[in-house]
């Protein structure tokens, strides 16, 4: 899979996502990234990219020519890589923007089945809207609040849609079992020492019993998500109706 970012900062992005999991996988060939400056497209003496917003204001916004620009340029290679011209190769263009959906494991599911993603960062105030209505397809927040750029949002998905590639976590990164992976927060766990700090690891974890390791495991992963995060737990508790329901009592016989 191959991400095009579009950022006034390629190094920042660069730097982080050249390491660890996310590096090894872009050696591998398992991923591509590539981040492009959009400064690059800005054709006045200074390579300028911002400029006062109209109807006054604080703050200085990006023009719409230079991030246009840039899209087009990736764009073009994105389809010359795919020997195609047309309309066809369609491509997601996302934005990352506090005015978007808040990004989440079902979305980095979805960004994970495309091919290219191209991220769009903005800075200053944002960007004209006139470019975001030309090449945007997604909005997408990282939270409710307000950052100075989208280059840490965009390394965010980045690393989130990588590690659910396949090859690129090794079995002992697995992110099957997951927090999220059902809908709930992962359950509590232990490594050695089996004591540390006076604090021993649960016994059943240590039982071998591998039914009762994985129903304690269940039921952990319910109760934390209860505790720390009731709007999963309400919502897994409605798709799964049948684990809450009450236990019909058997009737003695007589
Ligand atoms: N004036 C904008 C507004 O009120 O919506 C905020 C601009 S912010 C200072 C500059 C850039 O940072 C945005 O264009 C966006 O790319 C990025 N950004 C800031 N907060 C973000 C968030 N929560 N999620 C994703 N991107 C964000």
């Amino acid at each position: 899979m191959d991400f095009h970012i579009m950022t006034l900062f390629p190094d920042m992005v660069m730097s982080a996502l050249s390491e660890s999991i996310i590096g090894r996988a872009a050696e591998k060939g398992l991923v591509s990234v590539e981040a492009v400056n959009i400064r690059d497209f800005a054709h006045n003496k200074h390579n300028k990219v911002d400029d006062y917003t109209y109807g006054g204001g604080a703050g200085m916004l990006m023009q719409a020519e230079p991030v246009y620009l840039c899209y087009e340029d990736i764009i073009k290679r994105i389809r010359e890589k795919k020997g195609g011209s047309g309309e066809d190769n369609r491509v997601r263009v996302v934005y990352m923007t506090p005015q978007g959906g808040v990004f989440d494991q079902k979305m980095a599911e979805e960004f994970s089945k495309e091919e290219d993603i191209v991220i769009l960062c903005g800075h200053y105030e944002g960007i004209d809207e006139r470019v975001l209505d030309e090449i945007v397809t997604d909005h997408v927040s990282v939270g409710d609040y307000v950052l100075t750029g989208g280059e840490i949002p965009a390394m965010i998905i980045v690393d989130a849609v990588s590690r659910l590639l396949p090859g690129v976590l090794s079995n002992e990164e697995s992110g099957i079992t997951e927090s999220f992976g059902d809908g709930l927060l992962e359950y509590p766990q232990y490594s050695r020492p089996e004591e540390w700090h006076c604090v021993k690891v649960p016994p059943v974890l240590i039982s071998g019993d591998h039914e009762k390791v994985a129903a304690w495991r269940h039921e952990q992963s319910l109760l934390r998500t209860m505790e720390r995060r009731f709007d999963l737990f309400r919502k897994y508790v409605r798709s799964h109706p049948d684990e809450f329901a009450p236990k019909k009592k058997r009737r003695k016989r007589k």
